[in-house]
C-alpha cells in the first residue's frame, strides 16, 4: 500500500512509498482491528519532523510514516474484539505504552520513562498511509456524525486533556468554577480551547497575533468568543478589561507569553501549557513579583502533553456538543484539504506556505459519507 514516509534525521526528506499492508493477525490476542484511513490531519509537528528537528524510525526501519491526526473506517476486526463493527468510523490515539506506572495503567500520556512511542512521530510508524492495524484497546469510535470533522479529534483530545487537568487540579479547592479564561493562541489548538471552554459557558478572551478581519476571529465570534490581536492590545490590558483570568491555555508557541501569563493569572487561578517548543530562546524575566504572585495567589501552572482514552471520549463529547451548538462550524476549521497520498509535495507545501490555513489534511481516501 501507499504512504507517506519521512527519512528521521534528513531534512525534506518527505515522500510516497510502498510499504506492506498492516494485518490483523499482527495484532495479539485477537484484539487487531484494520481500518482504511479517509482524513489525516498535519501540524507542526509533522512539519518538525520533516524539518528533522525530531522524529525517529520504528526499529528496524529507515523511514517513518508520518500523520497522527487521524480519522478512518474499520474494514475488519479480529475474533476477540466485540466494541466495533467494519463500517464504524474511529480514531486512534497516538501514544502506546512504555515501562512507567502511568502507562501501566492505561496513562501513557503521564509516562515518566525517557523515552516515549507515539505513532506517526517517535519509534512507531503512523496514519499518513491508505491502512492501519492496532488493538482495538486505542481506538474510540467516532459518530457517523462527526465522519467529516472526526479528523480533529487528536487536536480535540490534547485540548480536552490540558482543560480536564486544570479542573482536575482544582480539586484542590472544592469548589472552582471558573467564569473568565483567556486562550493564548488562536490557530487549530486555540480555536478548539476556545470552544471547548465557551461549551462550558465560560466567557473567553483569545489573543493571536493577526489583525481582523481575518477567519480566525470570524470563527471565534461566531461562537461568542472574543478575539483580540496582540499588535492592538496586550495580554496584560486585555487582563485589566477583561479579566481577571481564572484559567489561562498557552497554545502559541512562543515560550516568553508563559511568563507573561503567570503575571497576569487570576488567584486561584490555573495556567495550562500545551506549546512544544523545540527551540532555545531565552528572555529576562520578572521572577520576584511571579513568584510572590504564585505564593499569595496560590495559582497552579501546569504542562500537558498527548491525551489519554479518557481525553478522547471527553473530545468525542466536546465535538459533538459543538455540531449540535454550533452546526457547521467544526467544519469551517478544515481550510486546506488535499487529494490522496499521492498529493504529499502539496500536503507539506500547504502547512508550510498556505495563507489562512487552520487545518492543512489529506483526503486519504473519498469514500466517506
Ligand atoms: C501531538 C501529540 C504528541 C505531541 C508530542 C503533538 O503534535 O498531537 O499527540 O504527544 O505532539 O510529540
Ligand atoms: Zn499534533
Amino acid at each position: 500500500m501507499k504512504a507517506i514516509a519521512v527519512i528521521p534525521g534528513r531534512a525534506n526528506s518527505i515522500h510516497l512509498r510502498e510499504v506492506p499492508k498492516p494485518q490483523l493477525e499482527q495484532i495479539p490476542g485477537g484484539r487487531g482491528v484494520l481500518v482504511k484511513l479517509t482524513r489525516v490531519g498535519v501540524d507542526g509537528t509533522d512539519k518538525e519532523i520533516n524539518a528533522a528537528a525530531y522524529g525517529a524510525p520504528p526499529p528496524g526501519d529507515d523511514y517513518l510514516i508520518l500523520g497522527h491526526e487521524n480519522l478512518g473506517c474499520v474494514e475488519a476486526v479480529g475474533p476477540a474484539v466485540d466494541e466495533f463493527q467494519p463500517g464504524d468510523y474511529v480514531v486512534a490515539s497516538v501514544r502506546r505504552p512504555g515501562k512507567s506506572l502511568y502507562d501501566k495503567i492505561g496513562l501513557q500520556d503521564m509516562t515518566t520513562d525517557d523515552t516515549y512511542f507515539e505513532r506517526g512521530i517517535n519509534l512507531l510508524h503512523g496514519y499518513l498511509a491508505e491502512y492501519y492495524s492496532d488493538s482495538a484497546d486505542y481506538l474510540v469510535r467516532v459518530p457517523k456524525g462527526l465522519s467529516k470533522v472526526g479528523v480533529l479529534l487528536e487536536p480535540s483530545s490534547v485540548v480536552e486533556k490540558a482543560i480536564g487537568q486544570a479542573f482536575e487540579v482544582q480539586r484542590r479547592l472544592r469548589v472552582w468554577r471558573p467564569r473568565r479564561a483567556a486562550v493564548l493562541g488562536a490557530g487549530t489548538l486555540g480555536l478548539l480551547a476556545s470552544l471547548f471552554l465557551r461549551l462550558r459557558s465560560i466567557q473567553v478572551t483569545t489573543l493571536g497575533l493577526n489583525e481582523p478581519p481575518y477567519l480566525n476571529a470570524q470563527l471565534l465570534d461566531e461562537i461568542g468568543v472574543r478575539y483580540i490581536s496582540t499588535k492592538r492590545m496586550s495580554l496584560k490590558e486585555a487582563s485589566a478589561r477583561f479579566g481577571p483570568f481564572e484559567l489561562i491555555l498557552e497554545g502559541t508557541g512562543f515560550s516568553p507569553l508563559v511568563f507573561q501569563a503567570m503575571e497576569v493569572l487570576a488567584k486561584n487561578g490555573v495556567l495550562a501549557m500545551v506549546s512544544i517548543t523545540g527551540q532555545d530562546r531565552t528572555m529576562d524575566v520578572p521572577t520576584d513579583r511571579i513568584n510572590l504572585g504564585y505564593v499569595l495567589g496560590n495559582k497552579v501552572c501546569l504542562g500537558s502533553v498527548n491525551a489519554s482514552r479518557d481525553d478522547f471520549e471527553q473530545a468525542v463529547l466536546g465535538l459533538s456538543a459543538a455540531e449540535l451548538s454550533f452546526p457547521g462550524w467544526l467544519e469551517k476549521l478544515l481550510t486546506h484539504p488535499v487529494k490522496g497520498l499521492d498529493n504529499y509535495a502539496e500536503l507539506i507545501e500547504k502547512l508550510t506556505n498556505a495563507k489562512g490555513a487552520i487545518k492543512v489534511f489529506c483526503e486519504v481516501s473519498g469514500d466517506m459519507t
